[in-house]
């Protein structure tokens, strides 16, 4: 059974193609700055060699669909295709960021999941709408495939009201269903798969806190496998520092930026957004450069990395905390997998907590699961590679199964 990921975005499509036969990937890329000027296509056939055979074309993508129209004419191409007919497609995955209170598992997509994704645009204004873009240009081009939706706040379902729901008037989330959802829910539930095939311990037995660290950032306390609690909250812009989301303020912020400073709405959300976080601090929000910048003495960059490594420390006691206790710390994600210096700082300090890193084992670079505590370490700590796109496959596949 071949299956087509596709994550829609207001300006760009990704995608991956996978043979779930072997959960092989066959092919990705992303088509980019739709409806711009300077589009790019940039599409990857897996060789046989497991090396990518690269095609990139920058002709302007006007539309979603002559985008999603350009993948597949690559996907079935004599040299850079991978399959015959798209009618080979059994079915596409889509990654939708808000799926509310209504989805809790990744679902067949119909009318009323459609209505139910358009219901919760005013939860994720950004990112529904962009999401329901691509669910109707894949539903044009593919009509005889499965169309399934994989959400990204369904994984944190399962936390408890005392978790969830913020002290506002009950009615804001009885009427309004303002309330805590979290992000980042296939990723964090791929490395608990992960972990739990790593530890030979059945996912229901797990307790983790798991670390994602990309552009975007946040954690899960998961108790016997079940999401309890998360830092992300109604929107993507809460708890830790991000590459360009400033993460946990002081809720009277927006006040005083309004009142002192004159700022509108739409510039304090761009504030918080879009100019915050590690860029807000040092200028920029790629940590490649900002470990650069440190190691050549640069304050603001050492600034910026322990200010994003002390909300991590801070939020790995109060998990350790609700959770009582702990298999295992994950980090995954561009930064998570990448940066021993992230990781140390964060772990930094915790030996009473039962949390020894091994300073060697984590400088080592490798491409699988790393284990980096130390023997005597009572938490283990794991770097394990996320793989969201072959998650939502696997859940897309697992819901045809269900329904056949
Ligand atoms: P993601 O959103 O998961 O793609 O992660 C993006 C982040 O990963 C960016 O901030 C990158 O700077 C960071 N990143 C990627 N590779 C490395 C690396 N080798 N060392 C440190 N950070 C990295």
């Amino acid at each position: 059974m071949k299956i087509l990921v596709i994550n829609s975005g207001s300006s760009s499509i990704k995608y991956k193609l996978f043979d779930m036969k072997h959960r092989k990937e066959l092919a990705f890329g992303v088509a980019e700055r739709i409806s711009e000027e300077n589009s790019i296509l940039n599409h990857n056939k897996i060789s046989k060699n497991s090396e990518p055979i690269t095609y990139r074309n920058n002709d302007v993508i006007p539309d979603h669909r002559e985008g999603l129209n350009r993948i597949v004419k690559l996907l079935v191409h004599e040299k850079y295709g991978v399959i015959k007919n798209k009618a080979e497609i059994a079915a596409i995955g889509h990654r939708v960021v808000h799926g509310g209170e209504y989805y809790k598992y990744p679902t067949i997509i119909n009318k009323s999941v459609i209505n139910a994704i358009k219901e919760t645009i005013p939860l994720a204004p950004l990112h529904n709408p962009p999401n329901l873009i691509g669910i109707e240009v894949a539903e044009t081009i593919f009509p005889e495939s499965v169309q399934v939706a994989v959400f990204d706040t369904a994984f944190h379902q399962t936390m408890p009201p005392k978790a969830f729901i913020y002290a506002l008037p009950y009615e804001l989330y009885k009427n309004e269903k303002v309330r805590r959802y979290g992000f980042h829910g296939t990723s964090h539930s791929y490395v608990l798969k992960q972990a739990g095939i790593y530890l030979k311990k059945p996912i229901d037995k797990l307790n983790l806190i798991t670390i994602h660290l990309g552009n975007g950032a946040s954690m899960a306390a998961i108790k016997k496998g079940r999401c309890i609690d998360t830092t992300m909250g109604m929107t993507p812009l809460d708890g830790l520092v991000m590459g360009t989301r400033s993460g946990d303020v002081d809720p009277a912020l927006p006040f005083y930026l309004s009142d002192h400073l004159n700022m509108s709405l739409t510039e304090i959300d761009n504030l918080l957004n879009k100019k915050s976080g590690l860029k807000g601090i040092c200028g920029t929000n790629d940590m490649r450069e900002i470990i650069e910048r440190v190691n050549a003495g640069d304050y603001l960059a050492k600034l910026a990395l322990e200010i994003y490594t002390y909300r991590i420390k801070k939020y790995i006691g109060a998990f350790i905390a609700v959770l009582g206790s702990v298999d295992a710390i994950v980090f995954t994600a561009g930064i998570g997998e990448n940066s021993p210096d992230t990781r140390r700082l964060s772990c930094q300090g915790l030996k009473q907590l039962g949390i020894e890193m091994d300073p060697k084992k984590n400088a080592e670079d490798s491409d699988g699961i790393d284990e980096i505590n130390t023997p005597s370490s009572n938490v283990k700590i794991l770097v394990i590679p996320t793989n969201e796109e072959l998650h939502i496959a696997i859940e897309t596949k697992k819901v045809i199964n269900k329904s056949n």
